[in-house]
């Protein structure tokens, strides 16, 4: 028989502490998301708490949507169902930290500047360095598979993440990874829960994979009057033996958000390591450009924090594409979105095919579906590219899919998965790829 209301929340208080469960329908309301508002809003405050709401909930049959620093909520579809937010804030534990074996396994709510403090002590760092910055949790990062502009050198969470405990569906907690004591699945969890956007288990440890800070570093902006000669330059650098930390791709737009001189396109390039290499790298860099008629300006190192400010907009589009090809994308989104009066900021990761287009203006979701975002999707994907709606106002959302049209093989594994993890449909309903 179902629990009444009142008699779910005084379980979910006895759970978590009556103060950390938040009842008050304003509160509840401010903690919407997109635009659905949970029923409560549970603070666990240990694993075992997590374990105990995610069963009560599983028992209950009610709809879950972990938050971490609540920074990335609007990624994916509007939820299906939602009743209680698990807000993992409390969890902010460096559990483990072994510098000599450059591994750290920290509570899912870290965020990545506290731990970011921790391991400088030992000259050492995540390299994860996703737009949003450092307020936002480990947890919510390794979900989304947020990266930045240092995944040319580093990989993404999929590649950093060795390990993890996490809480199913049904309250259960399993380890997954390489420190495997027991894993019940058989998969390879880490590599399924990063990205899997809280709709396979609920992450509350990560085993991380660290890497060490370089002695010195360097970071240059090389501004182009023409897309073709900035796309030379990143094909040219790719080509060389340089080993660059970041290539980011900046259009006129994202140039003028972030301070930097007007230019048609930039390629922001640094390079980290031992400072005579540094200085030879940085010399070649500047030669390579000089060729191709580049304007050269000196970047501090804040440039990378502001370079997300490049993408500050209620609507981003990602695209990817196989990496030659990232300045004609770069090109085409520029002439499709300007075509309808609207404005766009490009910040690319040049090393790895990835480009993100914030939107500013108005459109009507049928101009929006219709003629920019299929014509570009069909394009895309007539060459194995794709394009995810990261962020839009709910009308554009509901216009069309975020994530486009996966193929029925890939959808019919995920499918499995999700009822494997998750067969009652308790995690993040509705928001996945499919609907899953
Ligand atoms: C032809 C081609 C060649 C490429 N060659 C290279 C290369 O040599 N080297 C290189 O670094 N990159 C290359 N890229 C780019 C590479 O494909 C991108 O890095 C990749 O698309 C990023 O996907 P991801 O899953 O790693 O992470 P993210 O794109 O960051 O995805 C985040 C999470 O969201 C989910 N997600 C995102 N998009 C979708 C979607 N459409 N459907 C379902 N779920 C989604 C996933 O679960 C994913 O884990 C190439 C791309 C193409 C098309």
């Amino acid at each position: 028989m179902a629990v009444s209301a009142p008699a779910l929340g005084d379980a979910f208080a006895a759970i978590v502490g009556g103060e950390h469960l938040t009842t008050a329908p304003s509160q509840l309301a401010a903690a919407a998301v997109e635009g659905v508002p949970p029923r409560w809003l549970a603070r666990p405050g240990s694993l075992d708490e997590v374990g105990r709401v995610m069963s009560l909930a599983s028992v209950e049959g009610l709809a879950v949507a972990p938050r971490g620093s609540g920074s990335a909520l609007d990624l994916g579809a509007p939820p299906a169902r939602l009743d209680v937010i698990l807000d993992l804030s409390r969890l902010t534990g460096v559990l483990e930290y072994v510098p000599a074996d450059m591994v750290a396994t920290v509570q899912a709510g870290v965020t990545l500047d506290l731990l970011a403090r921790e391991l400088c002590k030992h000259g050492q760092m995540l390299a994860l360095d996703p737009y949003g910055g450092g307020s936002r949790s480990v947890g919510g990062v390794l979900a989304t598979n947020a990266s930045g502009q240092r995944r040319f050198r580093y990989g993404t969470g999929r590649d950093l993440l060795l390990g993890a405990r996490f809480v199913q569906a049904d309250g259960t907690v399993t380890w997954g990874g390489s420190k495997v004591v027991k894993s019940v699945t058989g998969y390879d969890i880490p590599k399924l829960l990063t990205g899997s956007l809280g709709t396979l288990g609920v992450i509350v440890e990560a085993t991380l994979r660290l890497h060490p800070v370089q002695p010195a570093s360097g970071s240059w902006l090389f501004s182009f009057t023409s897309r073709e000669a900035a796309g030379s330059l990143a094909a040219a650098v790719l080509a060389s033996s340089l080993e660059p930390e970041r290539l980011a791709w900046l259009n006129a737009g994202a140039l003028e958000r972030v301070g930097s001189e007007r230019a048609e396109a930039a390629l922001a390039v640094s390079v980290a390591t031992v400072a005579e290499a540094v200085t030879s790298q940085g010399a070649l860099l500047g030669s390579m450009a000089s060729r191709l008629g580049a304007r050269v300006s000196a970047l501090d190192e804040g440039f990378w924090t502001r370079v997300g400010g490049g993408l500050a907009s209620s609507t981003v589009v990602k695209l990817a594409s196989e990496i030659r090809r990232l300045p004609f994308w770069a090109g085409e989104v520029e002439r499709v979105i300007s075509r309808h009066g609207l404005t766009v900021s490009l910040v690319g990761e040049a090393g790895n095919g990835i480009l993100r287009a914030a939107v500013e203006g108005s459109v009507s979701p049928d101009t929006w579906a219709r003629e920019i975002v299929a014509p570009l999707r069909e394009a895309l994907a007539a060459e194995g590219g794709s394009l995810v709606v990261e962020r839009a106002p709910l009308d554009l959302k509901r216009a069309a899919d975020v994530w486009g049209p996966v193929p029925e093989t890939a959808l019919a594994v995920m499918r499995r998965l999700k009822t494997e993890f998750d067969p009652r449909g308790v995690l993040n309903p509705g928001r996945f790829v499919g609907g899953l």
